[in-house]
């Protein structure tokens, strides 16, 4: 075998090799060459291909024909609707002659499924991690009962509060709540029944507050709300309104209408108190003061 010789039987070696389907097409498009990749994938025989239209040869693969016609280089993927469907990384280059013209153009297309179902796998794989891990960051927010924020998030969101309003020259106000003789559910009706009417105050809370507002479970039967952006007025008025309005509803719990209401103490930050810590002491000092004087009302911190 002389060295020339070499030259075309390594070619040939190299083409039917390499791990990908290559096509061969000429100025005229018609198809001159096709590996035995390129066969077997597509389940023709060579005298099948050669010599053919490529809207014929590819009649069963239509995502193919129109990047194949592309004269420039192209990288694109397309599906191939074999059983079960794969997906082919397809390579235009265009074959020019010593005198820059188009001589034909050769298509290799790499099958590419494993990798991108290797991707998907892991697109999945991190959405689930990162559910996880919202997930996650709602258990460490969250009271597990009733769904509210839990004491941990209030104390950050009071710190940030009170950035915010010395930022801004703002107020915000707390409205401390607690239920009263709640120990009585726990008592007559098991705890049970307790879980169930501190379930519905937070979902009352929650559905009658504004978006903006915070409210946490502070405690067992113990409830704060931040009400940002809100004086000591308007705070003192939308606690009195929550408590008119649970007092005047019913709990349900097996047959029973259970009536549960609450006593509240209203502080506002900077007016009551200079700190953060202090305008809740403030509102603890106003919840007392409801407690003692009879209970199911609201007491706003003398200051
Ligand atoms: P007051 O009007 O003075 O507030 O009386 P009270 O009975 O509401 O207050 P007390 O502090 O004596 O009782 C609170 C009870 O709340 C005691 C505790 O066992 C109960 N408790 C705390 N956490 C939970 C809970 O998650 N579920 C239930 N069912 N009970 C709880
Ligand atoms: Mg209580
Ligand atoms: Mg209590």
């Amino acid at each position: 075998m002389g060295k020339f010789d070499l030259i075309p039987v390594a070619r040939d070696i190299v083409l039917e090799s390499i791990p990908a389907m290559i096509f061969v097409v000429d100025s005229s498009d018609r198809l001159v060459d096709a590996n035995r990749m390129a066969q077997e994938t597509l389940g023709k025989p060579l005298q099948e291909i050669l010599g053919h239209d490529p809207l014929d040869v590819f009649r069963e693969w239509p995502a193919l024909i129109q990047p194949f016609f592309m004269t420039e280089n192209t990288r694109v993927e397309i599906q191939i609707p074999t059983d079960p469907p794969r997906i082919l990384e397809l390579i235009i280059t265009p074959l020019n002659n010593e005198q820059g013209q188009l001589e034909g153009r050769a298509i290799v297309a790499y099958d590419i499924t494993e990798r991108k179902n290797l991707e998907v796998a892991l697109q999945q794989r991190l959405d689930e991690i990162q559910a996880l891990h919202q997930a996650l960051r709602e258990q460490a927010i969250r009271d597990p009962l009733t769904g509210s924020f839990n004491r941990r998030y209030f104390s950050e969101a009071l710190d940030q509060e009170v950035a915010r309003a010395e930022r801004d020259g703002a107020r915000f106000s707390l409205i401390i709540l607690d239920v009263d003789h709640f120990k009585k559910f726990n008592d007559t009706y098991g705890h049970k029944c307790g879980d169930l009417v501190l379930q519905s105050l937070a979902r009352f809370l929650q559905e009658n507050t504004r978006r903006g507002d915070i409210v946490c479970r502070y405690g067992g039967e113990e409830f704060v709300i931040l009400l940002p952006d809100t004086d000591l007025d308007t705070a003192h008025q939308r606690a009195e309104e929550l408590r008119a309005q649970f007092d005047a509803m019913s709990v349900a719990y097996e047959s029973l209408y259970l009536r549960a209401t609450f006593s509240a103490g209203v502080a506002c930050y900077p007016v009551s108190a200079k700190t953060g810590e202090g305008a809740l002491t403030a509102a603890d000092q106003a919840l007392y003061r409801s407690k003692e004087t009879g209970r199911n009302r609201v007491t706003v911190h003398a200051g």
